[in-house]
């Protein structure tokens, strides 16, 4: 048993879930192929230096010939990079991403370059009533943000 604190996460359905006992240095790559493996500005990721799949495991897709990123063959969750024996796994997949923080971007000359605007862009009003009745009906299948015992995937549940 390790004294060392577990970071934990997983996909959105809940059917693959990990836990990091000994983290790396965490990034945020701007590259195309990062970009499209997140459908998002870019990768952000973390290198597990000790780590397990806790329930489930990721399929995966070999995106070059040097590297191949994981993902969940249920929900699509993005969830590793890995190349020369690395794993780095998706911040944001953490269920505490506000814990592990990037260190250093990489491919910053390729980032789309509305992505450094966003924090700018005005936020909608709150208090909108029609908005918060339509989310007020909405029912989760979303796996929480910690670790569960029992857990059926989805709308099955
Ligand atoms: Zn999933």
């Amino acid at each position: 048993m390790t004294s060392r604190e577990a970071h934990t996460g997983g996909c959105q359905c809940g059917a693959v879930r990990f836990s990091v006992t000994k983290l790396g240095r965490g990034s945020v790559c701007y590259c195309r192929m990062c970009q499209k493996a997140t459908a998002g500005l870019g990768g952000f990721y973390i290198t597990a230096k000790e780590f397990a799949w806790t329930r489930g495991a990721p399929k995966y897709f070999v995106s070059s010939n040097l590297a191949r990123r994981g993902f969940c063959g249920d929900c699509g969750t993005p969830l590793t990079f890995e190349s020369g024996g690395t794993t780095d796994i998706s911040i944001v997949a953490f269920d505490h991403p506000e814990a592990v923080p990037p260190e250093i971007q990489l491919a910053a000359e390729v980032r789309i370059p509305w992505g450094d605007h966003l924090a700018a862009l005005p936020p909608r009003p709150s208090g909108d009533a029609a908005i918060a009745e339509r989310f007020a009906q909405i029912v989760s299948y979303q796996h929480p943000d910690h670790d569960t015992t029992d857990w059926k995937v989805g709308h099955e549940r």
